[in-house]
């Protein structure tokens, strides 16, 4: 690992560099790892479960570009399928077998899924969700859960006030207080909290992160799903599954396979790119077909269903067949395990279900969203600089999830919690 000071390194000559011409240096704000206390990595190249960064050191990622990459980087199989769709074009803005077999593919997987409209992100998918959602319902409000995120969609970007269910206020400037009023906001695992939201507000529909991994992973308490399922039938209010993150990778059929609740609408992205720029939102026939130009609901996209990410997604479920599935469960049950030990009797709790999982700095697994903002994020952001320093490439940011992919062996596992219990001993 390098050893010379910070400052004359690619890496902190590119972030000068990029200063000027990014804000912040990045192109999204968590790869600035200000919440963990130091500069930006520029990253060159990756294989596998490994990546290289511009000054040659090379680490295990376990942020996998923050999950799209379910085998790992540079997969042959999906680079191979890039390059063939890209000799013969890479846009046509008409339609092409490709779109048509991913979305058989992804229609195949999914319980709750049987017809998609294809997106470039989740943040579209997601916007377009509630849109029909409200076209269906004909009502306005959209219910979720304190510490969720599905995309930086105005109205999403709110925060819950006091209270058990609170309209939202926007938590980003330039958020118009109308579309941040539109949302009303629980805390996750509450179930008298969410019985009083859908008794005071009209709902079009609950948002949910069946798995929610972006306040760090806080698995939903047992029966909690099955109860909003039952609210929103009981309340004509639609059910959005955000399952950009667990859809492909924490069972074939994401949440709701692994759940059995079913939801009306399912958000995809991440995995379902293989690394392009590709997600989805998808449903029974009779609701999807309200998207124009089968039915009324506008939604439209210029690389929607693009040939390049298209390709790229059909390879990476391609090889999520069974044998793929018991792998990555092995393997995270086995970074968990060893994790675990690494922290000893630390005041250290890890959270984790099929290829996600979670270091918490909080004695006991959170509960919700203020349990997880209450952890020592101070240590864990010393932990991981400790552990990039010994070669390991954690999410830097308490509130992400660890990515692990098909492409991490037991090697790389035994290297982790190597560097992992190295690194809790400088810590403490
Ligand atoms: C990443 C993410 C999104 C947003 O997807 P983008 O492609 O980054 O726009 C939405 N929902 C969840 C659960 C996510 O993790």
């Amino acid at each position: 690992m390098s050893t010379s000071s910070l400052s004359d390194t690619r890496s902190a000559e590119l972030y000068r560099r990029a200063l000027y011409v990014l804000p912040g240096g990045v192109n999204s704000p968590v790869r600035a790892m200000r919440a963990i206390g130091r500069e930006p990595i520029f990253i060159d190249r990756g294989s596998g479960a490994e990546i290289t960064d511009v000054d040659g050191n090379t680490y295990v990622d376990y942020v996998c570009s923050w999950g799209p990459l379910i085998h790992g980087h540079a997969h042959p199989a999906v680079v191979s399928a890039v390059t063939e769709a890209a000799v013969h074009g890479t846009s046509f803005g008409a339609p092409t077998a490709g779109e048509v077999e991913l979305a058989e593919l992804v229609c195949g997987r999914m319980p709750a899924v049987d017809m998609v409209r294809m997106t470039s992100s989740g943040t579209e998918a997601s916007m377009s969700a509630i849109r029909l959602a409200r076209a269906a319902t004909g009502r306005e409000k959209i219910l979720k859960f304190a510490g969720a995120y599905h995309g930086h969609v105005d109205g999403l970007l709110a925060e819950a006030g006091s209270g058990l269910a609170t309209a939202g206020i926007p938590a980003s400037p330039g958020v118009p207080q109308s579309a941040a009023a539109a949302t009303v906001i629980v805390p996750w695992n509450d179930p008298e909290a969410i019985r009083t939201a859908f008794a005071e507000h009209a709902l079009a529909a609950v948002l949910v992160e069946p798995y929610p991994a972006n306040m760090g992973l806080i698995p939903p308490a047992p029966g909690f799903l099955e109860l909003i399922r039952d609210l929103a039938t009981g309340y004509d209010a639609l059910l959005i599954f955000d399952e950009v993150i667990t859809g492909f990778r924490v069972a074939p059929g994401g949440a709701q396979e692994l759940t059995g609740v079913l939801p009306d609408l399912t958000v995809m992205g991440k995995v379902i790119g293989g690394g392009l720029p590709a997600a989805a939102f998808g449903g029974p026939a009779a609701l999807m077909e309200r998207i124009a130009p089968a039915g009324d609901v506008y939604q439209a996209g210029t690389l929607s269903g693009n040939p390049l990410a298209v390709a790229a997604g059909r390879a990476a479920l391609g090889l999520l067949d069974e044998q793929a599935y018991l792998r990555l469960s092995g393997t995270t049950r086995a970074l968990a395990d060893g994790l675990r030990e690494a922290a000893g009797d630390r005041p250290v709790s890890v959270v984790s279900t099929t290829g996600l999982l979670t270091v918490f700095f909080a004695p006991e697994p959170p509960r919700d969203y203020a349990g997880a903002v209450a952890c020592d994020t101070e240590a864990y952001g010393a932990w991981c600089r400790a552990l990039l320093a010994r070669g390991v490439y954690p999410p830097p940011s308490q509130f992400e999830a660890w990515f692990p992919s098909t492409a991490h062996t037991p090697e790389h596992i035994a290297r982790t919690v190597e560097a992992a219990a190295a690194a809790f001993a400088e810590v403490a």
